[in-house]
């Protein structure tokens, strides 16, 4: 059985999490965001590829959802100490291990997916992990600057650890996503897919900067596989993150059924065959099949539960 599933960071990293225990004989690709990565310091820095990857790798931080485990920021105060700038981003040691091996391999001319699975033989992940696109693709924040008081557009690392998503905003621009392609392998997944799924993650700077790659909404759509997607919002709010500060400036109601009317049902030009929202939450999705399933991800019991009736409401 072949299961894809479209993923951001921490929401994403943990259900694939729970897919790999639901269905351990099935090959998994995850489709992974890299609308968030960013060049600091020099390095090349992919936040939800490093976050799935140490997460089914068995190196992330628990606690704190990104980064090693174990970690040390000697390198960070260092770097303080000399005022380089930026010093708001929190780049640990061993993190940077992972950072420098990257910027290195690109450097010397590989793709970020080849880069990817070079990494990833390090981690065994126990899935196929794909970048979304080779080609970079930025997501930017419009927002009011602080102290000009006019409009700029900023990384949308600035914007959510620099500033904690505490400035108001305008819009996102997912920088270069007209021109990229979808990466090495992410259409065949689609069509050679039992089962596709769409993560818990945040639907307009994770999801939706994957399926603003042109091709992979073409490709999602016309997958034999049926598709199910998971509720990031659980009771009208998000369980972690910043997703309820970027659906309303798309015009979605931070609700399950706000977003699962967002994506839309597959036989109306949508995405959904199916949609699991938490319990008593009840959504109407025309044309879509919803369930209510417990969907916090609070154990790995749980998560491995939430997987199943996933890969249930995707008839696999
Ligand atoms: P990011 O890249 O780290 O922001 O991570 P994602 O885009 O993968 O996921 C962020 C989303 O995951 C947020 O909107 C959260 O509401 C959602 N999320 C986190 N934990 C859970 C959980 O236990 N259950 C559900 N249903 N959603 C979750
Ligand atoms: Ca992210």
């Amino acid at each position: 059985m072949e299961i894809v599933v479209l993923a951001g960071g921490t929401g994403g990293a943990r259900f694939l999490r729970g897919v790999r225990a639901a269905a351990p004989e099935a090959g998994i690709t995850a489709v992974v965001n890299t609308g968030d990565d960013v060049t600091m310091h020099g390095l090349r820095i992919c936040p939800d590829l490093d976050t799935v990857m140490y997460t089914l790798g068995g190196g992330i931080d628990e606690e704190r959802g990104w980064g090693r485990t174990g970690e040390s920021w000697t390198v960070k105060e260092e770097l303080a100490g000399y005022g380089a700038d930026p010093d708001w981003f929190g780049l640990g040691d061993r993190d940077l291990a992972t950072h420098l091996v990257r910027t290195r391999m690109l450097d010397a001319g590989y793709p970020l997916s080849a880069v990817t699975a070079a990494l990833a033989d390090r981690w065994q992940p126990g899935v196929t992990l794909l970048p979304m696109s080779d080609q970079r693709v930025e997501t930017h924040v419009v927002v009011t600057d602080p102290d000009s008081g006019g409009r700029r557009a900023i990384h949308f690392q600035e914007w959510w650890v620099r500033y904690g998503a505490g400035l108001e905003p305008a819009g996102f621009v997912q920088i270069g996503v007209d021109t990229a392609r979808p990466g090495p392998g992410v259409v065949e997944a689609f069509t050679a897919a039992d089962a596709v799924l769409l993560a818990p993650s945040n639907p307009v700077v994770s999801i939706g900067t994957i399926l603003g790659v042109a091709g992979v909404r073409e490709a999602l759509t016309a997958s034999p596989a049926r598709v199910a997607g998971v509720s990031p919002i659980v009771g009208g709010s998000v369980v972690r993150g910043m997703a309820d500060r970027c659906l309303p400036v798309l015009g979605i109601e931070v609700s399950a059924e706000g977003v699962g009317r967002h994506y839309g049902a597959r036989s109306d030009g949508g995405l959904l065959d199916a949609w699991l929202v938490a319990p008593g939450d009840g959504a109407t999705v025309p044309g879509v099949d919803v369930r209510e399933v417990p969907l916090m991800m609070s154990s790995p019991e749980a998560t491995t539960a939430l997987a199943r009736a996933a890969l249930d409401a995707a008839g696999v």
